[in-house]
């Protein structure tokens, strides 16, 4: 069973997530403009997420520690937790990261639970500053 073409908005979702459920996927695999579409979004996407990790790096925004990629792996803490290291893991690609992430996802350790507030501030503070230095007032990169 197919469904319509994706909007715009969609196809975004699914480059920024890397998920989709399965009638999108489907549509995906089959529909050629929609595979265009899509790989026109990810050449853009690509293209502003160099200079988003050119000025990440320049901020010296430091990674993930290992307490806060087992709480996102085990899916526990705030969303906005789990936001940020899925934004430094796959939007910034650090691959430091990405295998700690997956070791973490195997270990996950309750003692994580307790620093998640003080994460969630931390993240929330700099993505801010990180949208700051893009140009808008806490807007998503443009
Ligand atoms: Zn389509
Ligand atoms: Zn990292």
């Amino acid at each position: 069973m197919s469904r319509s073409c994706l909007r715009a908005a969609e196809i975004s979702a699914f480059i920024e997530s890397g998920r989709a459920d399965a009638t999108v996927s489907e549509h995906l695999r089959d529909c050629k403009t929609c595979q265009i579409a899509l790989d026109s979004l990810e050449n853009e996407v690509l293209a502003m997420q160099y200079s988003i990790s050119g000025l990440w790096f320049r901020e010296r925004i430091s990674c993930p520690t290992e307490a806060e990629l087992a709480d996102a792996a085990a899916a526990l803490g705030d969303t906005a937790v789990r936001d940020y290291i899925d934004f430094h893991t796959t939007v910034l690609g650090c691959r430091s990261c990405v295998a700690r992430d997956f070791e973490a996802k195997s270990a996950e350790n309750p003692e994580v639970r307790r620093k998640s507030r003080s994460v969630q501030q931390r993240v929330t503070d700099s993505m801010g500053t990180l949208f700051r230095k893009l140009g808008g007032d806490e807007a998503p990169p443009r």
